[in-house]
Protein backbone atom coordinates (compact mmCIF):
# COMPACT_ATOMS: atom_id res chain seq x y z
CA UNK A 1 0.00 0.00 0.00
CA UNK A 2 1.48 3.19 -0.65
CA UNK A 3 -0.70 6.50 0.04
CA UNK A 4 -0.78 9.88 -1.54
CA UNK A 5 -1.39 12.69 -0.30
CA UNK A 6 -2.31 16.33 -1.70
CA UNK A 7 0.70 18.97 -0.94
CA UNK A 8 -2.49 21.05 0.35
CA UNK A 9 -3.54 18.38 2.89
CA UNK A 10 0.29 17.77 3.80
CA UNK A 11 0.81 21.04 4.42
CA UNK A 12 -1.71 21.44 6.73
CA UNK A 13 -0.41 18.56 8.61
CA UNK A 14 2.76 20.08 9.10
CA UNK A 15 1.84 23.53 9.69
CA UNK A 16 -0.49 22.67 12.84
CA UNK A 17 2.52 19.89 14.14
CA UNK A 18 4.78 23.05 14.26
CA UNK A 19 2.36 25.62 15.10
CA UNK A 20 1.63 23.34 18.39
CA UNK A 21 5.40 22.00 19.01
CA UNK A 22 6.23 21.13 21.99
CA UNK A 23 2.67 20.15 22.17
CA UNK A 24 1.22 17.22 20.57
CA UNK A 25 -1.40 17.59 17.48
CA UNK A 26 -3.54 15.38 15.85
CA UNK A 27 -6.72 15.16 13.67
CA UNK A 28 -8.82 12.65 11.04
CA UNK A 29 -7.72 11.65 7.90
CA UNK A 30 -10.12 10.39 5.27
CA UNK A 31 -9.85 9.63 1.66
CA UNK A 32 -10.68 7.68 -1.32
CA UNK A 33 -8.57 4.06 -1.76
CA UNK A 34 -5.12 4.55 -0.65
CA UNK A 35 -5.16 8.71 -1.48
CA UNK A 36 -5.63 11.13 1.25
CA UNK A 37 -7.84 14.41 0.73
CA UNK A 38 -9.28 15.40 3.63
CA UNK A 39 -7.75 16.48 6.64
CA UNK A 40 -9.55 17.94 10.07
CA UNK A 41 -7.31 18.88 12.34
CA UNK A 42 -8.63 18.27 15.99
CA UNK A 43 -7.40 20.36 19.17
CA UNK A 44 -5.51 17.98 21.58
CA UNK A 45 -8.51 17.87 24.56
CA UNK A 46 -5.59 16.62 26.87
CA UNK A 47 -5.91 18.39 29.94
CA UNK A 48 -3.21 18.01 31.77
CA UNK A 49 0.50 17.17 29.84
CA UNK A 50 0.02 18.06 26.00
CA UNK A 51 3.59 17.45 24.93
CA UNK A 52 3.31 13.61 26.22
CA UNK A 53 -0.28 12.84 24.69
CA UNK A 54 -2.97 13.87 21.92
CA UNK A 55 -6.33 13.04 22.97
CA UNK A 56 -9.58 13.56 21.13
CA UNK A 57 -13.46 13.38 22.63
CA UNK A 58 -16.11 11.48 21.48
CA UNK A 59 -17.53 15.15 20.04
CA UNK A 60 -14.55 15.02 17.61
CA UNK A 61 -15.18 12.09 16.59
CA UNK A 62 -18.75 12.64 15.80
CA UNK A 63 -17.52 15.62 14.08
CA UNK A 64 -15.18 13.93 12.37
CA UNK A 65 -18.06 11.50 10.99
CA UNK A 66 -19.94 14.34 9.37
CA UNK A 67 -17.07 15.88 8.35
CA UNK A 68 -16.38 12.40 6.09
CA UNK A 69 -20.09 11.36 5.41
CA UNK A 70 -20.24 14.99 4.21
CA UNK A 71 -16.85 14.93 1.76
CA UNK A 72 -17.93 11.60 0.66
CA UNK A 73 -14.78 10.20 2.38
CA UNK A 74 -13.53 7.12 3.75
CA UNK A 75 -11.93 6.72 7.21
CA UNK A 76 -8.48 6.29 7.02
CA UNK A 77 -7.26 6.94 9.95
CA UNK A 78 -5.97 8.87 12.92
CA UNK A 79 -2.54 10.96 13.01
CA UNK A 80 -1.08 12.59 15.54
CA UNK A 81 2.31 13.95 16.62
CA UNK A 82 5.49 12.78 18.26
CA UNK A 83 7.38 15.95 19.03
CA UNK A 84 10.06 14.30 20.73
CA UNK A 85 10.26 10.61 20.10
CA UNK A 86 10.54 8.81 17.52
CA UNK A 87 7.48 8.46 14.70
CA UNK A 88 6.63 5.04 15.40
CA UNK A 89 3.78 4.03 17.16
CA UNK A 90 3.40 4.10 20.96
CA UNK A 91 2.00 1.09 23.23
CA UNK A 92 -1.13 3.42 23.80
CA UNK A 93 -1.30 4.09 19.83
CA UNK A 94 -1.60 0.45 19.68
CA UNK A 95 -3.93 0.07 21.82
CA UNK A 96 -6.68 2.18 19.86
CA UNK A 97 -6.95 -1.21 17.58
CA UNK A 98 -6.44 1.03 14.01
CA UNK A 99 -5.56 -0.33 10.92
CA UNK A 100 -3.31 2.93 9.99
CA UNK A 101 -1.70 5.17 12.26
CA UNK A 102 -0.29 8.54 10.95
CA UNK A 103 2.39 10.10 12.90
CA UNK A 104 4.41 13.20 12.61
CA UNK A 105 8.24 13.06 13.63
CA UNK A 106 9.20 16.21 14.66
CA UNK A 107 12.72 14.97 16.39
CA UNK A 108 13.72 17.50 13.17
CA UNK A 109 11.11 20.93 13.81
CA UNK A 110 12.12 22.57 10.94
CA UNK A 111 12.32 19.33 8.77
CA UNK A 112 8.89 17.01 9.81
CA UNK A 113 7.85 13.78 8.22
CA UNK A 114 4.83 12.19 7.96
CA UNK A 115 5.00 8.41 8.43
CA UNK A 116 2.20 5.86 7.95
CA UNK A 117 1.83 2.66 9.62
CA UNK A 118 -0.41 -0.50 9.23
CA UNK A 119 -0.85 -2.73 12.14
CA UNK A 120 -1.75 -6.12 12.01
CA UNK A 121 -1.97 -8.64 14.88
CA UNK A 122 0.10 -6.25 17.02
CA UNK A 123 2.80 -6.33 14.40
CA UNK A 124 3.56 -2.97 12.69
CA UNK A 125 4.18 -2.30 8.83
CA UNK A 126 5.93 1.06 7.35
CA UNK A 127 3.79 2.36 4.81
CA UNK A 128 4.95 4.75 1.49
CA UNK A 129 3.64 8.11 1.82
CA UNK A 130 3.86 10.09 -1.70
CA UNK A 131 2.57 13.57 -2.13
CA UNK A 132 1.26 14.51 -4.98
CA UNK A 133 0.62 17.85 -6.19
CA UNK A 134 -2.97 19.40 -6.02
CA UNK A 135 -2.44 20.68 -9.75
CA UNK A 136 -0.62 18.48 -11.70
CA UNK A 137 -0.33 15.51 -9.57
CA UNK A 138 2.86 14.86 -10.12
CA UNK A 139 3.81 11.82 -7.64
CA UNK A 140 6.97 13.54 -5.32
CA UNK A 141 9.03 11.22 -3.84
CA UNK A 142 8.56 12.17 -0.08
CA UNK A 143 12.06 11.78 1.16
CA UNK A 144 14.21 13.19 -1.98
CA UNK A 145 11.35 15.67 -2.75
CA UNK A 146 12.12 15.01 -6.58
CA UNK A 147 9.28 13.67 -9.27
CA UNK A 148 8.91 10.44 -9.78
CA UNK A 149 7.42 10.70 -12.84
CA UNK A 150 7.98 6.53 -13.51
CA UNK A 151 5.69 5.88 -11.11
CA UNK A 152 3.02 7.90 -11.79
CA UNK A 153 0.16 6.37 -12.10
CA UNK A 154 -1.89 5.28 -16.07
CA UNK A 155 -4.00 8.40 -17.16
CA UNK A 156 -7.20 6.86 -16.54
CA UNK A 157 -6.40 6.94 -12.98
CA UNK A 158 -5.31 10.12 -13.01
CA UNK A 159 -7.87 12.18 -14.06
CA UNK A 160 -10.14 10.05 -12.48
CA UNK A 161 -8.02 11.28 -9.06
CA UNK A 162 -7.82 15.23 -10.57
CA UNK A 163 -11.74 15.14 -10.79
CA UNK A 164 -12.02 13.88 -6.91
CA UNK A 165 -9.48 16.18 -6.08
CA UNK A 166 -11.34 19.16 -7.62
CA UNK A 167 -14.42 17.81 -6.80
CA UNK A 168 -13.30 18.29 -3.51
CA UNK A 169 -11.39 21.20 -3.20
CA UNK A 170 -14.69 22.96 -5.21
CA UNK A 171 -16.72 22.15 -2.34
CA UNK A 172 -18.98 19.50 -4.61
CA UNK A 173 -21.70 17.99 -2.40
CA UNK A 174 -21.30 14.43 -3.14
CA UNK A 175 -24.42 11.76 -3.20
CA UNK A 176 -23.04 9.48 -0.99
CA UNK A 177 -24.25 6.38 0.66
CA UNK A 178 -23.91 5.63 4.58
CA UNK A 179 -20.75 4.20 5.63
CA UNK A 180 -20.49 2.38 9.21
CA UNK A 181 -19.23 4.30 11.53
CA UNK A 182 -15.93 4.68 12.03
CA UNK A 183 -14.94 1.17 13.68
CA UNK A 184 -13.81 2.08 17.13
CA UNK A 185 -14.89 2.62 20.01
CA UNK A 186 -16.15 5.97 19.56
CA UNK A 187 -18.06 6.12 23.17
CA UNK A 188 -15.18 7.67 25.36
CA UNK A 189 -12.47 9.94 25.60
CA UNK A 190 -9.59 8.75 23.11
CA UNK A 191 -6.01 9.30 23.59
CA UNK A 192 -2.53 8.44 21.64
CA UNK A 193 0.44 8.83 23.32
ZN1 LIG B 1 1.81 8.33 19.37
Amino acid sequence: MVFRITERQYTIIMKQAQSCYPQESGGILGGRENTILGVLPIANKVVQDRTEVFGLSAEDIERAYHFLTKNDLHYLGVYHSHPRGIPVPSPQDLAHHQKYLFIVGLQDRYNPELYAWRVENGKVFAEDIKIISDVGITVVDIVTGKPKLSQSAPPIYLDRLAQMIDDFIAGVEPQYHRYNPVNWDASTFSTFA
